[in-house]
């Protein structure tokens, strides 16, 4: 086996026992990245020089028998995430040239963990997208169709995993930005709870919907990540001063006394692909069969929650955003000789054709006319979503769903078709409104051999569950073993 192909888990054990040293490990990620990162185009920076410093270093505390969870483990980061003396571009022209000053929260969590940062995985602009074509700086492709795309918009994070680019990676999610590059790419991915995991340092798209979380090669790695980047942080208000529990402890055989719920609403969704169907019915008759009992619940709003997020994501980004002016951060056009034409110019040629869109819906639903219209009523239904959630988790435990109704798409196929776009996220957006945790595990592949997720979603903070289920039906398959040929 390649040195690259290791779990986490896996590598951790091997370092602890010294059959390998962190320095081998990152050394066979950078060699493989060389091979076919030109193929897949996962990568904005990569910080080998960086790493293999690291690397040694982690190779010393090991020696002296200090070791942590990720201790010597090559790791990617969605850039949007700060990263102190790194760039981090957020995929736009204007924060091209951007190098943060500081680190995101998560970032300190990792590296005292022992991470080691192989380097900042492409992406959606600002996280705005489904498929990662939105980003202004490069194209990522789908590691298993060279022709597809990734997803999006945690598009990098999610090939460079399925590639075996890194051993795991931090993505973010507002509407499933986690969860379905990870189905697209065979992978597993969890956006935790709102308030789970510190926002702080990762830049902002829509702040009452952005969360971070895990891209991992399986369910055992996602919960060891999840261990290291939750918990309170006094710099992200929203955070939310919990325990966090150990993750791993939940991964058990058994599932006796779990109760899943089949949102009737989701499978009467426009659209479903019949291989995503048969994938995922079937897999919950695989967790049925694992002693978990069965029923169907009713999701009443799920047909509002696309309008719903395409206001309020606008909105809350048009407010976010308006502080790439040329002046504070980033990008500047030189060439205006008036402050407002500098203003314009500036953000005309540095946001690309998508967060133009967005700046002007949100900033359009926002104003004195339309505010009541479109932001107040969004928010309604935002809460009526919250309350599907909640009575329908009054009679079970989690719900189960497909995570897009389609396997990944062709490069380009829906570019040109925004509307077409935005209804793809019909399974995932609704955890965001609702704040609630989402998960998405490898459960099948198309009859053209594209992966398909089962979409896992649970009452807030109950991560654990989650993972209890994933686990045990990870246990019986072997889809998360299944690797592209590359
Ligand atoms: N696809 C959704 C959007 O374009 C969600 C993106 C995300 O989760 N960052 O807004």
């Amino acid at each position: 086996m390649n040195l690259y192909e290791l779990t986490i888990q896996k590598a951790h054990q091997m370092i602890k026992n010294k059959e390998i040293s962190s320095v081998e490990l990152t050394r066979a990620v950078f060699d493989r990245i060389d091979k076919i990162d030109h193929q897949v185009g996962a990568y904005i920076t990569l910080t080998q020089a960086l790493a293999m410093k690291q690397a040694d270093h982690a190779d010393q505390m090991i020696a002296k028998g200090k070791i942590s969870l990720l201790t010597g483990i090559p790791v990617a980061i969605k850039d949007l995430i700060c990263t102190k003396g790194i760039h981090t571009t957020c995929g736009s022209k204007i924060l091209k040239n951007f190098i943060p000053p500081y680190n995101a929260s998560v970032i300190n969590k990792l590296k005292r963990a022992g991470a080691i940062v192989v380097g900042k995985v492409n992406m959606d602009e600002f996280g705005m997208g489904s498929s990662t074509e939105n980003s202004s700086l490069k194209l990522t492709r789908n590691p298993w169709a060279l022709d597809r795309v990734p997803g999006g918009s945690s598009g990098g994070s999610a090939a460079a995993v399925s590639a075996d680019m890194c051993l795991g990676a931090l993505g973010s999610d507002t509407g499933g930005s986690i969860r379905q590059p990870a189905s697209h790419c065979g992978v597993v991915g969890m956006k935790p709870t709102y308030g789970r995991v510190s926002r702080f340092g990762l830049v902002a798209f829509a702040s009452s919907l952005d969360q971070i979380g895990p891209i991992t090669k399986d369910v055992t790695d996602c919960a060891m990540v999840l261990n290291i980047i939750s918990g309170y942080d006094h710099k992200d208000s929203t955070s939310v001063p919990k325990d966090v529990p150990d993750y791993t402890h939940f991964l058990k055989p058994g599932l006796n006394g779990c109760t899943i719920g089949i949102p009737k609403e989701y499978f009467e969704v426009n659209g479903l692909d019949p291989s995503v169907y048969e994938s995922v019915t079937h897999a919950i008759k695989t967790i049925e069969g694992l002693g978990a009992k069965c029923i169907e619940v009713s999701l009443p709003h799920t047909a509002y929650a696309v309008a719903a997020y395409y206001i309020i994501a606008p909105c809350e980004a048009s407010s976010n955003l308006a502080r790439y002016d040329g002046v504070k951060y980033g990008a500047r056009d030189k060439t205006q000789p008036s402050m407002i034409d500098m203003y314009r110019r500036t953000r005309s040629k540095g946001f690309g054709p998508e967060v133009q869109r967005r700046i002007i819906l949100g900033t359009y639903s926002l104003s004195a006319g339309y505010y009541d219209a479109y932001y107040n009523k969004a928010s309604q239904v935002r809460t009526l979503i919250m309350e599907d959630f909640n009575q329908a988790f009054e009679a079970c435990d989690v719900i189960l769903s497909p995570v897009a109704p389609t396997p990944a798409f062709k490069i380009g196929e829906n570019i040109d078709d925004p509307l077409t776009m935005y209804l793809s996220d019909i399974y995932t957006l609704s955890a965001n409104l609702a704040g609630i945790p989402g998960m998405s595990v490898p459960c099948g592949f198309s009859k053209d051999g594209l992966p398909i997720g089962l979409q896992i979603l649970g009452k807030h903070f109950n991560e654990k569950m989650l993972l209890k289920v994933a686990y045990n039906f990870e246990q019986t398959t072997d889809f998360h073993k299944q690797k592209p040929a590359l």
